[in-house]
């Protein structure tokens, strides 16, 4: 039974990266609890006879070769119509246990599960880890997933730098991956990140697709001053405008039933005493369709100029990503459906406001399809985030039936 497993598994990575003060995680990439992970990724997939393949940008993928072939090493890239399911191991900084590893620990358990049942693969069946899927080291979402595709430049990825100065260009060694060359289909299972299957009464759901998002840098710019001696009508505040801008941002998501976040700020000197010079923000921003998430934007945008007019400060909005709407592979979640059974299950279809590296390979032409397990409380990038075990059985005796019903 791959209960024991799953279980071992959740126990093995529990301790890996938690905060003792937050109970939260801390997984950056590349820095020692993420290490930790891929060693212990490496383990679980040579425990399983897996063969362990890594891109030049860090990115994973332990490989079950299809019956009948022994080694899969030189001749997989040469193998189309592989199956790829997994996800990520990295977390926010200070969130939770289950966002990524339970797609990724699923999927050895559902590997488990299927080995159990006498399933013999057709196709190469691989568990993925992609890296860096939160962006919080080097502030790009899905940057491993988008390397891997081809969606994000090497030359540009290179030169990026985390919080300490660090350049990507000097963490892994970069050029070009081969990893996903033949995959057919990925099917990511996923802790749900909200409170559909919830209000469902589900435990586990299929995904219809992601809302387009995007992050733009808000760089406001004032005079700095003296706290104490100058004037209020004197100033040139720019945390005046980024107070309004944030205000704005939430109401008008409000109004539009979309969602805005200003979750980082840098102030600059960052004085008590002092009237800031600069203040950079940073807008998340999400809708439900490309067309009103340019509304959204742009109705905070007019709202943080008008503002900086009044508070004679500037504002300058740069988007430094913008991911669009991904509708997942509509015959991939029919073909997925049936495989779990209506009969047996209700399952639920529902979108999600995050994004995920199942986005990434969808719009990069290979067709994905995501499995959500109920989250009892919804909330996610949070050491509250939680899935209970039944739920989360039932989530990979889910997976091992799609994956079955794709490459058995
Ligand atoms: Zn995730």
């Amino acid at each position: 039974m791959a209960q024991p497993d799953f279980e071992r598994m959740w126990r093995d990575l529990a301790p890996i990266g938690r905060s003792t003060s937050s109970g939260g995680y801390f997984r950056q990439p590349w820095l020692s609890a993420e290490l930790e992970l891929r060693a212990w990724f490496r383990e679980a997939a040579t425990a399983r006879g897996l063969e362990v393949e890594e891109d030049p940008f860090g990115n994973l993928v332990a490989w079950w070769p299809p019956q009948g072939v022994s080694r899969l090493a030189g001749a997989r890239t040469s193998t189309s119509g592989a199956v790829l399911t997994g996800s990520h191991l990295d977390s926010v900084l200070d969130g939770g246990a289950f966002d990524g590893p339970l797609g990724v620990v699923s999927s050895f358990a559902a590997i488990d599960l299927m080995r159990e049942r006498g399933v013999a693969p057709t196709r190469p069946l691989g568990v993925a880890a992609f890296v860096e899927e939160e962006g919080s080291r080097f502030d790009r979402a899905c940057l491993g997933s988008r390397l891997a595709v081809g969606a994000a430049s090497w030359a540009d990825a290179r030169e990026l730098t985390d919080r300490d100065g660090v350049r990507l260009g000097d963490v892994v060694e970069g050029g070009t991956s081969t990893l996903l060359d033949g995959v057919d289909a990925y099917v990511e299972l996923h802790v749900e990140q909200g409170r559909g299957l919830v209000d469902q009464d589900a435990a586990v759901g299929i995904g219809s697709g992601i809302w387009p998002h995007g992050r733009f840098r808000y760089d406001v710019a004032g005079r700095a001053d003296h706290a104490g001696t100058t004037r209020m009508e004197d100033r040139a505040d720019p945390m005046l405008t980024y107070a309004m801008t944030a205000l704005a941002a939430n109401k008008q998501a409000r109004l539009a039933g979309q969602r805005a976040t200003f979750g980082r700020i840098e102030v600059r000197p960052n004085g008590t005493n002092a009237v800031p010079s600069h203040v950079t923000a940073w807008l998340d921003a999400r809708a439900e369709s490309d067309q009103a998430l340019a509304d959204l934007v742009a109705a905070i945008e007019r709202q943080a100029v008008d503002r900086a007019d009044r508070d004679g400060t500037t504002v300058t909005v740069t988007a430094e990503s913008v991911s669009g709407q991904v509708a997942f592979d509509v015959p991939l979640r029919h073909e997925v459906a049936a495989t779990l059974g209506s009969e047996r299950r209700r399952v639920p279809v529902l979108p999600t406001q995050a994004g995920h590296d199942a986005g990434i390979l969808q719009e990069a032409g290979i067709r994905s399809s995501m499995l959500f397990v109920r989250n009892p409380t919804g909330i996610s990038h949070s050491p509250e985030e939680t899935a209970g075990t039944a739920d989360c059985l039932a989530g990979v005796e889910a997976l091992a039936d799609a994956l079955t019903g794709l490459v058995g």
